[in-house]
């Protein structure tokens, strides 16, 4: 059975086309600026070239129409007809407290994404269009929505409330969500297996960090914390997002004169390891930076490292106790010294690192020596294969 993967963002869609026999990529692409002049699509297929088709596309559905023509295409296609689709996976971001696991799509479902709308205002629209285009195109193809927040709707109560009046929640449904919930699960099932263990026996400590950055705490199989909230802006430091803060900084700052848009633009794209060092929001850029001897550079690591390396504090207190750490995404996954530097600041659990082991990259290992007290491992996350099971266990 072959599975196409769909993540659409507000101007751009990301697929993957995967035969979930072997779980292998048969091919993957990015169309990018739709909506906006100068609209590429970028397609790849293992052993041949890349293929760019530069062409307008005024919405999702004609960058959809161009992937699945370069699915067919006789040159460089790896389909003979679209009917080879057996299912389409849709990532889409906000399901509220709808949806605890990935579903089928229909009417209702689209229904309740659509009231998540406000709280994923960039994302659940364009995840909309997504699925809309994608059952005009291929209206028998079953497609299954797999949601970013569903794998923290088993977070207890005293987790997700916040300390507003209770009133808030009923009328407004202002809770902790927590995202980037398919790759904590996709890595804390891949973890269990590393350590050779049942993932039900486990307490993992799950730590996403690339441009946008969450822990989450995993118990028994099951998240039980995460440091994003009602939205990503919250939890730890980020590439442009500021993470948590004093909420009282908001008004303080609108009485200065910001107004609530720009106090919200800023918090999400002018802040974080940006905003502190003034650099970038690339961590390369500013690990290099800080090498150079770049003192906000510095500082700003240092606030990013500090903030992990509380928050998985928090978490061995939340779940009494640790039995391994996972390292992933962009940083986690490739930043030897970031690695490094966190884990110093963990010897209360008896972590000890293998320098040989946290140098090797892109494949799931782990990097704690034999003596270690907690195993720590770098898994790379594969949100893609994570979308493509759920969709192709559904459609089966
Ligand atoms: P997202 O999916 O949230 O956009 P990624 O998971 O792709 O983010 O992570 C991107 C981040 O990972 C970038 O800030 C980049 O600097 C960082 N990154 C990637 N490779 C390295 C590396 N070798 N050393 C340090 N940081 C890295």
């Amino acid at each position: 059975m072959n599975v196409l993967v769909i993540n659409c963002g507000s101007s751009s869609l990301k697929y993957q086309l995967l035969d979930m026999n072997t779980e292998e990529v048969l091919a993957k692409g990015l169309a990018e600026r739709i909506g906006n002049q100068g609209a590429v699509l970028t397609h790849e297929a293992p052993g041949q070239e890349k293929v760019k088709f530069e062409q307008a596309m005024e919405t999702h559905k004609e960058a959809l129409n161009i992937l699945m023509a370069a699915l067919v295409d006789p040159n460089h296609g790896v389909l003979k007809s679209l009917e080879e689709v057996s299912a389409i996976g849709h990532r889409v971001l906000h399901a509220g407290e709808y949806y605890s696991d990935s579903i089928i799509i229909d009417a209702d479902v689209i229904e309740k994404t659509e009231l998540c709308n406000e709280m994923g205002p960039l994302h659940n629209p364009a995840n909309l269009i997504g699925i809309r285009a994608c059952q005009e195109l291929l209206p028998k193809v079953p497609q299954v929505a797999v949601f970013d927040t569903a794998f923290h709707q088993s977070l207890p109560a005293e987790a997700y409330m916040y300390a507003l009046p209770y009133e808030m929640y009923e009328k407004y449904h202002v809770r902790k969500y927590g995202f980037h919930g398919t790759s904590h699960k996709f890595v804390s099932r891949a973890a269990g297996e590393v350590m050779g263990k049942n993932i039900e026996d486990l307490k993992l400590i799950s730590c996403h960090l690339g441009n946008g950055a969450s822990l989450c705490a995993v118990k028994n199989g099951k998240a039980i914390d995460t440091s994003m909230g009602l939205t990503p802006l919250a939890g730890l430091v980020m590439g442009t997002r500021c993470g948590d803060i004093d909420p009282a900084i908001v008004p303080f700052l609108a009485n200065k004169g910001y107004d609530v848009a720009e106090l919200d633009n800023i918090m999400n794209k002018k802040s974080g390891i940006l905003g502190v060092s003034g650099v970038s929001s690339d961590f390369r850029d500013v690990e290099e930076a800080a090498n150079a001897g770049n003192e906000r550079a510095q500082l700003a690591l240092d606030i990013f490292y500090y903030r992990v390396r509380t928050t998985i504090g928090a978490y061995v207190a939340a779940m009494d106790g640790v039995d391994g750490i996972i390292f992933t995404a962009g940083l986690g996954e490739n930043s030897v010294t970031s690695r490094q530097i966190i884990c110093d600041g963990l010897s209360y659990l008896g972590i000890s690192l293998d320098p040989v082991a946290n140098s090797k990259r892109g494949e799931a290992t782990i990097i704690s020596d034999k003596d270690s007290k907690t195993t720590v491992m770098v898994i790379p996350t594969n949100e893609e294969l994570m979308i493509a099971r759920d969709t192709l266990a559904l459609a089966k």
